[in-house]
């Protein structure tokens, strides 16, 4: 039911943040090695504000649906985090959150999931192998597809095969070149080290498989 789902789009957010809070050391160090060491104040400050604009929406708003939530948690991305991240994030999550107007069921989740990849792509122009989040998303969003669509799997199920996807999307951007966004600019020392978003994105699908499995 729709306050259901409401109070566990604000427990997702909520979730998130604090996994990025206690992430926020590891992925400031891997953006260290390769960026300009922020990331994980980027994505601790974005996703907290966004913690809090959602509560605070869920609260004053009986009319709020899950779908306006995730909208405001994507706005709220854009306007908190000045890195690349933050409109990647935002941008990708308020886009695909229309997606979600029918509520949320395993079969808008799966197009939630395809708009954000899109979006995504279309945003930061990284293809697979530019050793960005999309390295992470794709697998994601493929495996979780094809778990509920060819499967049969139920959602949870399917999201947690999306989340050991999403792990070797990220193991995989280690040996890679950067071909997009800061790493970009080290060339070819950029290999071997590990991409921050690709791993950011990985914890929020972990909370997201946690919050869901509750
Ligand atoms: P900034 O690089 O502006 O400091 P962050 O450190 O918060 O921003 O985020 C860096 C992460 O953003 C990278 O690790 C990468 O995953 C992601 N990223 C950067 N540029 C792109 C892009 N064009 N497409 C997809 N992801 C990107
Ligand atoms: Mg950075
Ligand atoms: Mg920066």
């Amino acid at each position: 039911d729709p306050d259901t789902q409401r109070e566990a789009v604000v427990a997702a957010v909520e979730a998130v943040a604090e996994r990025m809070a206690e992430e926020r050391r590891y992925l400031t160090d891997l953006d260290s090695a390769i960026g300009d060491a922020d990331h994980g104040g980027n994505v601790t400050r974005g996703f907290e504000a966004a913690a809090e604009q959602v509560a605070e929406a869920a609260e004053a708003d009986d009319d709020a649906t899950p779908a306006d939530l995730v909208k405001r948690v994507g706005r709220a991305l854009i306007s908190e985090v000045g890195g690349a991240s933050g409109p990647l994030y935002g941008g990708s999550i308020m886009s695909a959150s229309a997606e979600l107007d029918g509520g949320i069921t395993a079969e808008t989740t799966v197009a939630f999931a395809e708009a954000y990849l899109d979006k995504l792509q279309e945003r930061g122009k990284a293809e697979l192998g530019s050793k960005t989040m999309v390295d992470a998303v794709t697998p994601a969003v493929h495996t979780y597809k094809k778990s509920i669509e060819q499967d049969d799997l139920p959602p949870l199920s399917a999201l947690a095969k999306a989340v050991d996807a999403a792990e070797r999307g990220v193991r995989f951007t280690t040996p890679l070149r950067a071909k997009k966004g800061r790493a970009s600019y080290l060339g070819w020392r950029s290999v071997g080290h590990q991409d921050p978003g690709a791993t950011s994105t990985l914890f929020v699908l972990e909370e997201l498989l946690s919050v869901a499995d509750d």
